[in-house]
């Protein structure tokens, strides 16, 4: 680690030398090169603009890495796998100093991450953990598990089942992320674990007996595709029966989910929407959730998971060791990444108010 951190200065320096030199400056980034930031730059991998997160992701850690003398250079890849490999590629051969990587598919950084490596840029997994390499130093995420936790919870909440009650038998279908994300298995085994006793038994059914992680993931979080999915298990699975309760992992999922709801009658007043969880605040579910559609989402605020990244790399360019609070739970199968896990919180219609507008997340005209 030591010769790293010492060739990561000189690194800096000779950034600073050859940028002055040729007369060139990254993309995005503060012109003030401030002692503190030994004019270095940090290379922010982002998957998609797709989903509002994403960008607010990018934002927050560009807005807080400037404001520290920072330069940045933030590319998103589009869901692109190839893409995202010759962004970070491009960012290593412009001589970032560190890398922040929220990405697409996990497995698919494992060559790449050895270029930057080989050019002692330490890197950070930004959100999702880059699996299958060594060269992934530290982790910056909310505690996964916790968000299936949250989301299980809640549903078994409303339909009475939490106080250990004789009700249901009621059914419940179950929609996982994307395979390639290794998030996903951590939302759906938290999920899983809540729910499973009440499977067990049978006060929830799942009718398409779908229940195992890779018969309900969809790939690339796509709202379109779990739209599909929920279209033809309700042909297959719900003739005459009432859909009561719908796990999603994320809200563009849950929108995608309660199209295809609404398409098969559900939303009125004869026929409620099932209960629909969510993840991520988004505007839109926020919107769907005051308007009693979607009924739960889970927040994590994207600013504070900004900050820790910010810290994070501040720290290793200053030769210290980033604060964290995990060193056991992440493990990428090549070592266990050093983690800082924030809390996740769960918002429903009476408290989204409290949690979302009152703390600045999303501005109370956005959801008029
Ligand atoms: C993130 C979620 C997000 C999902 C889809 C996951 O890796 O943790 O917050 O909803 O990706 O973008």
């Amino acid at each position: 680690m030591r010769t790293r951190r010492a060739a990561l200065a000189v690194t800096a320096v000779s950034l600073v030398l050859s940028l002055a030199a040729c007369g060139q400056s990254s993309e995005g980034g503060s012109k003030d090169d401030t002692k503190d930031s030994g004019g270095s730059t940090i290379g922010i991998a982002m998957p998609t603009k797709s989903s509002e997160r994403w960008i607010a992701d990018g934002a927050n850690m560009v807005a807080q890495f400037e404001k520290l003398g920072y330069r940045t250079n933030l590319q998103y890849g589009e869901d692109n796998v190839a893409q995202q490999v010759a962004q970070i590629e491009n960012m290593i051969t412009k001589g970032v100093d560190v890398l922040v990587i929220a990405a697409i598919d996990g497995r698919a950084l494992s060559d790449v991450l050895q270029q930057a490596a080989d050019r002692n840029i330490e890197v950070i997994s930004y959100d999702r953990l880059i699996l299958g390499t060594e060269n992934v130093d530290y982790y910056a995420s909310f505690d996964n598990e916790k968000v299936g936790v949250l989301q299980a919870t809640y549903l078994l909440d409303k339909l009475g089942l939490k106080d250990g009650g004789k009700k249901g038998p009621f059914n419940i279908e179950l929609f996982a992320g994307s395979p390639d994300d290794n998030n996903t298995r951590y939302f759906f085994d938290g999920a899983w674990k809540t729910l499973k006793p009440f499977i067990d038994r049978k006060q929830l059914v799942v009718r398409s007996g779908q229940t195992k992680l890779d018969q309900v993931t969809t790939l690339r979080w796509d709202g379109g595709t779990a739209q599909k999915r929920m279209d033809d298990l309700l042909t297959g699975a719900y003739g005459s029966q009432r859909v009561d309760a719908v796990l999603s992992p994320y809200d563009g999922i849950s929108i995608g989910i309660l199209s295809a709801l609404k398409s098969d009658g559900y939303g009125t007043a004869a026929q409620p929407y099932p209960l629909v969880t969510g993840q991520d605040a988004e505007v839109a579910s926020v919107k769907s959730i005051i308007a009693g559609q979607q009924t739960q989402t889970v927040y994590k605020d994207t600013r504070a998971l900004a900050e820790q990244a910010v810290r994070m790399a501040d720290a290793v360019l200053h030769d210290k060791k980033p604060e964290v609070n995990d060193e056991k739970t992440y493990d990428n199968e090549v070592k266990v990444v050093p983690a800082y896990l924030l809390d996740p919180v769960s918002v429903d219609k009476s408290n989204y108010r409290a949690e979302l507008v009152d703390s600045g997340y999303i501005k109370a005209s956005d959801l008029t």
